[in-house]
């Protein structure tokens, strides 16, 4: 059983290197923000109160999060273990998630402001099926159109210059803390999270002690590929 945490600044490429990890060692990946969104565009309950919080860029409060995590966590499909992605985020969420739960790896992508700014400015959703993209790494066939389902691609709702300003400087003050209470217990590995997403995969796996990822076989001429190269992106983060 594995469980770790891995936390990054938006734009960082923590939901794809979390996809990867859980794919390949079956662990569940669990991501506060996919749950948050998945229940704004099904318009619930719990989507009304946070949507113009998340559009804000802004933190949802503590209370309704730690439900969110703890239900999730409840839900004890994890046999072989999870990765959660997006939490915590401040110095209140890591003490809950001590308490709660105990945990083999923190793993940080760290990014230079600049580069997360350059990527989030570029990454696109599907408004038809929800499918990532990224215009810098994986750019659909038909410009603005979903390579899947012929959608129109639009920006995250809060991927915008003033929404991007307040979740750096939150990150900066809040999440911050938060790796210092982890590396107190030696829990964090830090990666450089700028190279190409299979290197950064590699660099993680190498710190936490865990075999290599076998490498995807290059796609062969003719078959269709994904639109995001070997797996679909999932850049929440
Ligand atoms: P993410 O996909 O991780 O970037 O999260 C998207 C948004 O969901 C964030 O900007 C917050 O509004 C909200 N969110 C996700 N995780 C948390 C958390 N641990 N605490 C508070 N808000 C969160």
């Amino acid at each position: 059983m594995r469980k770790y945490v891995i936390m990054g600044v938006q734009g960082s490429g923590k939901g794809t290197q979390a996809a990867m990890l859980a794919e390949d060692l079956e662990l569940v990946h669990i991501s506060v923000g996919e749950i948050f969104r998945l229940n704004v565009q099904q318009h619930t309950k719990l989507g009304a109160q946070v949507r113009r919080t998340m559009a804000a860029g802004e933190l949802v409060g503590d209370d309704l999060v730690e439900g969110i995590v703890k239900a999730r966590l409840a839900e004890h499909d994890w046999n072989f273990g999870f990765i959660i992605d997006g939490f915590p985020r401040n110095e209140r969420q890591a003490e809950f998630f001590l308490e709660s739960y105990d945990i083999d790896g923190v793993i940080h992508l760290d990014m230079p402001d600049s580069e997360v700014r350059r990527r989030v400015l570029a990454r696109r959703l599907c408004s038809g099926c929800g499918m990532d993209y990224n215009l810098l790494a994986s750019s659909p066939q038909v410009a603005g159109k979903c390579d899947v389902c012929g959608g129109e691609l639009i920006p995250r709702e809060d991927d915008t210059e003033e929404a991007l300003a307040v979740r750096l400087r939150d990150y900066h003050q809040k999440t911050n803390p938060v790796l210092d209470i982890f590396r107190r217990k030696e829990y964090v590995v830090t990666v450089d999270a700028r190279p190409d997403r299979e290197i950064v995969q590699q660099a993680i796996r190498g710190k936490l002690g865990l075999p290599p990822r076998a490498m995807p076989v290059p796609a062969q001429a003719g078959l269709p590929d994904g639109p995001a190269g070997t797996l679909p992106s999932r850049p929440g983060g």
